[in-house]
């Protein structure tokens, strides 16, 4: 196996991360290994016992100096100084096919200074329910971390429900630098640090950007198109701590995450968030609280701290208006009008607000649209003739409606039950159920007769009314 690693974040100062390798495990067995992630990563898998051996953490490969991550965050609006890769480590950095820097890291790899009240373990579910769901959200289209192995450890890791079948993930990622990392260095009043951090993120992400002020923009205009973009696939992450916010954009640290069946804005699945500030329509807000944690962090390294809060504020303060325009042409896609102007955003409200009001299912609704059976999907069907017809009179003017909205409805979401019942058989062995979903939303807009049962809602029984972060 050859894993052309770097290693650029280890040669950042020391107080950035600690180095650390992965604990051994029992029995490393491959789970899956994502072929075509690993070519456009330009690895050679070679030996199928060396990979799952090094993907477990129980061989360190040749060129990788593992560490875990320091960084800090608010979690569910309370700040902590100090977090980390607690269960997690980076092995190191490959440049992809297309020239990009991408992190290679275990999840579920053992202790770590960092990790909190834990094992510093993950168990089989929560391994799968990120491979699938991290890789359905890249075949949708929007920017996230993904899947290239999940492997099983041969071990008993114990939480809440007992004992639970061990697994490691490995993830790839632009980068894991978060909202978080910049705090830790700011709440220590660091600014060397901070500045060192600033500097390797904008040589890695964003090079054109000349200072502060235009990361900032640049991260908040990401983070507006991709939290507009979960909210355009039903998608709740969950967690939305600052420590889960990536400077690169990219979605990441799937833990509670879960995909809405029935519409309503105040959709929420996370048994730790009671209070329902990760709620579906909760996000476009908190994503602005989370820029502006963002926002403060950068305030030190601005020579004049006034002019400097003053220039972040009114950045921030325009943030929702760029959600708003990013909601308003991802949902206007999903209707069929390829650039919504602010005139159709009524038209897209009533059809969401009939769609609350008559348990309408998210994805199904959108993409009967298509085929003309929507209305099949309202307790009371009247309630979207009313709407069709204003909107058959808006899409007239449209070049391609069916095309626009062929690409931007999908006919396949990783839903919750079908989640629950592929982690439940995989738990007794049985991988098929893994291995089909996956198939099914790697082409998520392409209908799929085969596949067909997959695209129906839970039955009543089936309902899930609650996620876990594993
Ligand atoms: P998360 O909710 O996954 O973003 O995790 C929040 C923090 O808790 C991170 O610093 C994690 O590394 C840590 N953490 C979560 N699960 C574990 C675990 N099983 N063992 C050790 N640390 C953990
Ligand atoms: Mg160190
Ligand atoms: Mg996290």
């Amino acid at each position: 196996m050859n894993i052309p690693f770097q290693n650029s974040y280890a040669r950042l100062p020391a107080r950035f991360f600690t180095r650390q390798t992965a604990v051994p495990v029992k029995a490393p067995k491959m789970i899956r290994f994502n072929d075509a992630l690993a070519r456009a990563l330009g690895i050679v898998p070679g030996d199928a016992d060396e990979i799952a051996k090094v993907l477990a953490g129980n061989l360190v490969a040749p060129g990788s100096e593992p560490l875990a991550q320091v960084y800090a965050g608010h979690q569910f609006g309370g700040f902590s100084p100090q977090l980390g890769d607690g269960r997690a480590l980076l092995l190191g950095e490959v440049i992809d096919t297309a020239g990009q820097r991408r992190d290679i890291q275990l999840k579920g790899s053992g202790p770590t200074p960092y990790s909190r009240m834990g094992d510093g373990r993950a168990w089989l579910g929560p391994v799968l329910r990120e491979y699938v769901v991290s890789e359905a959200m890249h075949a949708f289209g929007l920017p996230t971390t993904r899947a290239l192995a999940a492997v099983a450890t041969g071990e008993t890791v114990y939480r809440e429900a007992g004992g639970l079948p061990g697994a490691i993930l490995t993830r790839v990622a632009s980068s894991h630098l978060r909202v978080g990392t910049f705090q830790y260095f700011a709440a220590r009043r660091d600014k060397d640090g901070l500045k060192a951090l600033y500097d390797y993120t904008v040589s890695r992400h964003y090079p054109h950007v000349e200072g502060p002020a235009h990361l900032l923009a640049e991260v908040i205009r990401r983070q507006a198109k991709l939290v507009a973009g979960w909210m355009a696939v039903g998608f709740i992450h969950g967690v939305m701590n600052t420590d889960n916010t990536a400077i690169s954009g990219e979605t990441i640290d799937y833990g509670p995450c879960a995909f809405m069946d029935v519409y309503h804005p105040q959709t929420l699945f996370s048994s730790i968030d009671v209070q329902g500030r990760y709620a579906y329509d909760n996000q476009a807000h908190v994503i602005v609280w989370n820029m502006a944690q963002f926002a403060t962090a950068l305030v030190p390294l601005m020579p004049d701290q006034d002019e400097a809060i003053d220039e972040f504020t009114a950045l921030i303060h325009a943030m929702p208006d760029q959600i708003e325009t990013e909601w308003r042409r991802a949902f206007g896609r999903k209707i069929g009008i390829a650039k919504a102007g602010v005139d159709d955003a009524p038209l897209i409200g009533d059809l969401l607000a009939r769609m609350a009001e008559n348990r309408a299912d998210f994805t199904n609704t959108f993409r009967a649209l298509l085929t003309g059976k929507a209305r099949d999907q309202f307790l009371d069907p009247k309630a979207f003739d009313d709407w069709e017809t204003q909107w058959r009179d808006r899409i007239k003017a449209e070049d391609d409606p069916e095309g626009v909205m062929a690409t931007a409805n999908p006919a396949f979401i990783p839903r919750n039950h079908r989640v629950e019942q592929m982690i439940e058989a995989a738990v007794s062995g049985d991988f098929a159920p893994f291995e089909r979903l996956l198939k099914a939303l790697a082409h998520p807009y392409l209908d799929q007769q085969e596949a067909s049962d997959l695209a129906r809602p839970p039955e009543p029984d089936e309902v899930v009314q609650n996620t876990f972060c594993g």
